[in-house]
């Protein structure tokens, strides 16, 4: 059986990068540096907020960062906000977004705001609420009126109406509400408030620079850039206030059994430079490819990245094996969208824009190509299409996950269940599909052996698209168009 040549993306794609900042000298540049380092977690749409003490400004727009900002734009910001402090120093909170509840659009580009009767407040979110479409229904029969299709607007609408409740603390009293996954930033006029799900499913970690500002950011490598030190990861079910005391915690909700932390940012998501649940994920991805080697040997002339994402456990299982590394698959960096005629001819030209082999270093041999996970295997089909074109004698793939049978609902968008190859064949059949001479999955066991530590044993980690265990009840029906109508 052959696959169909499809011109969707075929790569999982993640929900989002949050990004907050206080008493910053240049906070809008600051979350500018922020979202560039955490551009590989959505790249739809992007922007910042800022506050000058009194009310909200921000700048939102559909893309990269880079094109979304120009200079004049963060210097509107940056000046807007030193407006806030007698010091000249600020606050800002940043986004960066691909839609896993929601549409596409300027409208659910973020961060959103809200003027509330305390005060101005805006709000960015990774990740994906599951029972916000019931919220929802129940604030609508309470008289709200939604402008978005985005579940992060729910969490908005929550927190006024405990307000307009009288709650001690509205934004704890909405968050508890919540199933599902979300690392949330709020900017008030006053101060930065950043938490996390219960169940600890996105990362969000803490740090801080030399000259005192305060930084939260969904992955360390965006500390990184700006030189700020790691201080902790927000904990699981925590708030944390960023104020001129410094950072304060609270709790909120019940702790639930069992954390969920996605196993998968390991695998594929998180920036190899970042720290994330307290392991190195560059070190974490070459221990899967060391793993593989062990559990899937072969006899062959050299071991090859599928680029960019399989390099690390290539890597990895290169040394374990003792075989050669070579890159012999070649991306072309300058290619962006192509205008392509839908025939296969025409999309098999595509790939052949975006991947070279080099043909020399192949042609009779034996080769291992490493790749990090399958979704529907149409792009993969094509470039080991391409490998034989190229003269290899035998291509053998290895993936550093187990398959992926099941679709997530806590903020990656795997496609639909009937999109998933391995949903609906096994691994022999995938094998046929793809046209190569072996074919291994990692183990469940030896992900979680290599994703798992001290601090996060190999039970805290969601595993629900490999296991179909989801830590938390989902409705199957749900998916990211939820909010149209
Ligand atoms: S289902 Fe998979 S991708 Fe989704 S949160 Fe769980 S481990 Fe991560």
């Amino acid at each position: 059986m052959r696959l169909p040549i499809l011109t969707e993306p075929d790569r999982p794609r993640e929900a989002c990068g949050v990004f907050a900042t206080w008493n910053h000298p240049e906070p809008a540049r600051a979350a500018y540096y922020g979202l560039f380092a955490l551009q590989h977690r959505g790249q739809e749409s992007a922007g910042i907020a800022t506050t000058n003490g009194r009310e909200i400004t921000r700048h939102t727009g559909m893309g990269l960062v880079s094109q979304v900002f120009s200079a004049d734009d963060l210097e509107r910001l940056d000046e807007y906000a030193r407006q806030a402090r007698p010091d000249d120093r600020g606050s800002a909170i940043g986004h960066n977004r691909y839609s896993t509840t929601g549409s596409s659009s300027e409208d659910n580009a973020q961060p959103m705001q809200c003027l509330f009767a305390s005060g101005p407040m805006a709000i960015a979110h990774n990740g994906n609420v599951v029972n916000a479409h019931l919220l929802r229904g129940e604030l609508e029969a309470r008289g709200h009126i939604f402008h978005t299709t985005s579940d992060t607007e729910v969490v908005l609408q929550l927190i006024a109406d405990a307000a307009s409740d009288q709650s001690d603390d509205p934004l704890g009293a909405a968050l508890q509400q919540l199933r599902g996954a979300f690392s949330l930033v709020f900017l008030f006029d006053d101060h930065v408030e950043v938490a996390r799900d219960p169940w600890g499913w996105r990362p969000l970690v803490l740090g801080q620079d030399k000259d005192g500002a305060l930084i939260a950011a969904s992955e360390t490598v965006a500390l990184d850039v700006l030189g700020a030190e790691f201080i902790r990861e927000v904990e699981p079910g925590e708030i944390v206030r960023l104020d001129d005391t410094g950072f304060s915690s609270r709790h909120y909700g019940e702790a639930p059994a069992t954390r969920a932390h996605c196993v998968f940012e390991h695998v594929y998501f998180a920036s190899p430079a970042s720290r994330v649940f307290g392991k190195s994920v560059q070190v974490v991805r070459e221990e899967l490819g060391r793993r593989l080697a062990q559990e899937a040997p072969v006899a062959a002339d050299l071991v090859t990245p599928m680029p960019d994402s399989g390099r690390s456990a290539a890597t990895g299982y290169a040394r374990e094996s003792g075989l050669p590394y070579r890159e012999v698959i070649i991306p072309n960096r300058y290619v962006g969208r192509t205008f392509i005629k839908p025939t296969d001819e025409e999309r098999r030209a595509a790939v052949r824009l975006k991947l070279n082999i080099i043909s020399d270093a192949v042609a009779g041999k034996r080769v291992i190509v490493v790749d990090d996970s399958i979704v529907r295997g149409t792009t993969t089909r094509l470039k080991m299409d391409q490998l034989r074109e190229a003269g290899v004698a035998e291509i053998h793939l290895r993936i550093s996950c187990p398959p992926i049978q099941n679709p997530c609902y806590f903020g990656v968008d795997f496609a639909q269940r009937d999109r998933l190859i391995a949903a609906q064949h096994n691994v022999e059949e995938i094998r046929t599909m793809l046209g190569v001479d072996s074919l291994h999955f990692l183990t469940l066991a030896g992900l979680l052996a290599n994703a798992s530590s001290d601090q996060t044993p190999a039970e805290d980690f969601c595993t629900a698209c490999y296991s179909g265990n989801y830590p938390i009840p989902v409705d199957g029906k749900l998916n990211k168009e939820i909010f149209h109508r």
